[in-house]
């Protein structure tokens, strides 16, 4: 319990900034004392409980945990008056101070988180970008300041007979400035009210396109989008934001913000090499960065591509069908199909264990940087392939994955 407190003296607050959150639950998860709660809109921090660890920073998919005010000790932001919020308050109205020559000592601290929350992150991934990425934007347009988007197309990427409806949209910017790199994501929000009268939240998705666009010179960005129709139990349901955009046309108008992530971003450095380990829409920012290296393919500029890639069938696999036709010195594709009639299922861990060698060869290779993206319970099978390769050759994951995180080699985006 923090002690009572003079009427001037200062706290730090932990917030969840509710513009960005995706609602993931991994926060409340992690949370060791459990100061994170939720209600049906927002994830919010208890000032009386938490304890300022940092165990919640690093699996945060979106960084929406990385938020902080300085707030009278006395009078901190209640957890009612935190689910009511659709933004986070400014610091400006928080009653804040300037310490440091004018550096805000929320700024000191969330400096101290992402150095710290590297060694503590848990297996979310750290909040470093590789050493040699560019330097990204973000959150250049909020809910408060959106981009409207033009959609220049939406194309179904899953067969006619598939199980699942995935597109791949095509967003256009015209002339307003909409900068990302790939492993970047932005946020669309769906027009109208939810069930309680409030708009509605904003959805992310990552970009699929590389930096110049999906079209150079376009302005323009690609996105992955599946068509919820059932809940990770099988439940029907349908996703409010998902089917909006899944029935997208040509020249409709799209309230977009973002971009977001500035960890998840791509090594630029001649000879990096990346492992790729993605399900069904997860990917999306691998088929970015591949994109990026196959325009770039005449630099011969080194550096393996590696890809294990889950889907159920060939016919729902959302980009790499047609990849396929790359050469093979320039990607090596995996590909684990779950639902093939009469064959046992098989998933992207069974493939890293097949290619057990060259997994390790990678995961000791400095210059190799790992990358994994799609559900959720993908990231438990993939994280016990890596402890048996390592096991099988007397090394400890733990401490291969620690090393891994300071060097801002592996990085994690699961939902
Ligand atoms: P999906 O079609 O439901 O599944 C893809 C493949 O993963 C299937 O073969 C599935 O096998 C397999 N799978 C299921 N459970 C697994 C496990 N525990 N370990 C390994 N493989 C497993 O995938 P999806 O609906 O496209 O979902 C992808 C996820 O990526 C979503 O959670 C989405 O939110 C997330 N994501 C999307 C974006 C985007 O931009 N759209 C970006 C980042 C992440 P079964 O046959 O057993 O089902």
């Amino acid at each position: 319990m923090n002690a009572p407190a003079a009427q001037n003296e200062l706290a730090r607050q932990h917030l969840i900034d509710p513009e960005i959150c995706i609602r993931c639950n991994t926060c409340e998860e992690m949370c060791p004392v459990h100061a994170i709660t939720h209600d049906s809109r927002n994830y919010v921090v208890n000032f009386d409980v938490c304890k300022g660890c940092n165990a919640c920073m690093g699996p945060c998919p979106t960084g929406a945990i990385e938020n902080f005010r300085n707030v009278p000790k006395a009078k901190p932001y209640t957890l009612e008056e935190q689910l009511s919020w659709s933004v986070l308050p400014d610091q400006a109205d928080c009653g804040n101070m300037e310490v440091d020559g004018g550096k805000d000592v929320a700024d000191v601290s969330t400096e101290v988180l992402r150095i710290t929350s590297v060694a503590t992150a848990g297996q979310g991934g750290p909040v470093l970008a590789p050493w040699s990425a560019a330097h990204p934007y973000v959150n250049l347009y909020t809910n408060a300041n959106p981009v409207m988007a033009t959609v220049a197309g939406n194309l179904r990427l899953t067969a006619g007979d598939a199980s699942c409806d995935i597109r791949h949209i095509v967003l256009n910017f015209g002339t307003t400035p909409f900068p990302v790199l790939e492993g970047q994501s932005i946020g669309i929000t769906p027009p109208g009210l939810d069930a309680n009268g409030k708009p509605h939240l904003l959805r992310m998705y990552s970009v699929a396109s590389p930096r110049e666009g999906e079209r150079p010179g376009y302005n323009n960005l690609a996105l992955t989008v599946k068509r919820v129709t059932e809940d990770h139990e099988g439940n029907p349901v349908t996703g409010v934001c998902s089917n909006y955009v899944c029935d997208l046309k040509k020249g409709d108008q799209v309230q977009v913000t973002g971009p977001y992530g500035a960890s998840y971003l791509m090594p630029n450095h001649p000879g990096a090499s990346i492992m790729m380990i993605c399900t069904g829409t997860g990917s999306a920012p691998m088929r970015a960065m591949t994109e990026r290296r196959r325009r770039r393919i005449d630099q011969k500029e080194g550096g393996e591509l590696v890809l294990f890639f889950g889907a159920r069938t060939p016919g729902e696999l959302p980009y790499f069908g047609p990849l396929q036709e790359l050469p093979k010195e320039f990607i090596d594709i995996n590909f684990a199909f779950s639902r093939l009639p009469d064959q046992p299922r098989q998933y992207v861990q069974d493939l890293i264990r097949a290619r057990a060698d060259k997994v390790a060869a990678m995961l000791a290779d400095d210059n190799c940087f790992i990358y994994i993206c799609g559900l959720k319970g993908m990231e438990t099978g993939v994280i016990e392939a890596f402890t048996d390769i390592c096991r099988a050759r007397g090394l400890d994951w733990n401490t291969v994955w620690l090393a891994l995180l300071n060097k801002a080699r592996f990085h994690v985006e699961t939902y």
